[in-house]
């Protein structure tokens, strides 16, 4: 059997070249017609059956073994953002407005090199795998609605695994690890509703500005007076409104946020917390308050069996010392719907050379090579995983 790193290196000058196409068109989420394109013609032209229009814009690939056994699936997310790239890449966006900025693209390109791999692999290999290419990432998330179109059936997915490249990792380096590793991005809306007057008179108003003031403060007391300081919470208010001139007070005032939680006992009971908070500090000068919560993705929760079997797997293509325990995350990623249904892994590869690279940036870039450590990563998971007949 030829090694997966020689095959890797097959595969790169392709992967590499179908990165920057990507990377030259991006597409935001649910409109990525031209990379599901690129990407089902692609695994079709190397003799892999594709599922595509999946959620919309989705592409399934299943590459069926030599030999019956389990089935894994391997997970990439395909959607650019709204930021205009300030890079000097020869590959740089041509769409104004438009970028990979948050390394999809490498996402979408290695996964493609991977599958490749893996289809020249499937003789020897003993079950099969699913190549799972999702909409919409950095939206309301592609992964649910291919959930619901099935895509974990037929045959059944017995594990699942997906990586994030890291701008805060080192090049060329995996983190991973058991439990709670990403958080839900909850969002919020709470309303200050007092009552509007003139600005020299404020004792015939309710003001609905200061009372705003003292919640914002009340909600970071929360965090660290009725939660416990060894769990994770999060609550920022990003967007502050109220009133439109000098003086007058307003009506009301609106606050847009997010709760971000580890876990789902935290992450019920904090909107329960704010509202509490916020309806006594407003009900002591006779205002009200309204909570809204926006429940997005759940927090992604690792299993320690597909954890153990990254950092192994990992290891063989990397070496030991270049996968470490990672840092759990703030941050939301709704690989978390297939986390909450089957035995799954997510990691994060490095990207960063000599400094942390921040995603989300316009000027976010990093080296072709590291389609390398990905795909290569992703394989040996998918091969060890089968080899094992699961964990
Ligand atoms: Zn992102
Ligand atoms: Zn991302």
């Amino acid at each position: 059997m030829t090694s997966i790193p020689a095959l890797v290196e097959k595969y790169y000058p392709l992967g590499a070249a179908i990165r920057h196409k990507i990377h030259r068109y991006p597409e935001l989420g649910f409109e990525e017609t031209e990379t599901a394109r690129l990407v089902a013609e692609t695994l079709t032209a190397y003799g892999i059956p594709v599922r595509t229009g999946v959620a919309k814009t989705g592409v399934l690939g299943l590459i069926r073994g030599g030999q019956p056994g389990k089935t894994v699936l391997l997970r990439a997310d395909m959607d650019a953002l709204e930021v205009e790239e300030q890079t000097d890449v020869p590959y740089k966006s041509e769409r104004p407005g438009l970028m990979h900025a948050c390394g999809h693209d490498g996402h979408t390109a290695g996964l493609v090199m991977a599958g490749l791999v893996l289809q020249e692999l499937r003789e020897s290999l003993r079950g099969n795998i699913k190549l799972m290419f999702q909409p919409g990432e950095e939206t309301t998330g592609g992964a649910k609605p291919m959930i619901e179109e099935g895509i974990l059936e037929n045959p059944q997915v017995d594990a699942a695994f997906g990586c994030h490249l890291w701008g805060e990792i080192k090049a060329g380096e995996v983190q991973v690890k058991a439990g709670p590793f990403m958080a839900s991005p909850d969002e919020f809306k709470l309303r200050v509703i007092g009552k509007g007057g003139h600005a020299a008179l404020p004792h015939r108003a309710v003001d609905p500005v200061i009372l705003s003031a003292q919640i914002l403060c009340a909600l970071q007391a929360l965090v660290s007076r009725r939660n416990s300081p060894l769990n994770p919470l999060v609550i920022s208010a990003c967007s502050i409104h109220g009133g439109s001139a000098f003086n007058v007070l307003p009506d009301a005032v609106d606050i847009l946020g997010t709760i971000r939680t580890l876990n789902p006992e935290t992450r019920q009971l904090a909107p329960q917390w704010m509202e509490e908070t916020a309806r006594a500090i407003a009900g002591s000068w006779g205002a009200e308050i309204q909570l809204e919560i926006k429940k997005l993705y759940p927090p992604l929760i690792n299993s320690a069996e597909a954890a153990a079997l990254v950092q192994k797997s990992a290891a063989k293509i990397l070496g030991p010392d270049r996968v470490r325990q990672a840092e759990p995350n703030m941050g939301g990623e709704d690989f978390a719907y297939l986390a909450e249904v089957i035995p799954s892994a997510f990691f994060f590869v490095g990207l960063a050379k000599d400094s942390p690279v921040a995603h989300h940036s316009s000027r976010f870039a990093w080296d072709d090579e590291i389609l390398k450590t990905s795909a290569g990563v992703l394989c040996q998971i998918a091969v060890d995983y089968l080899r094992a007949g699961g964990f």
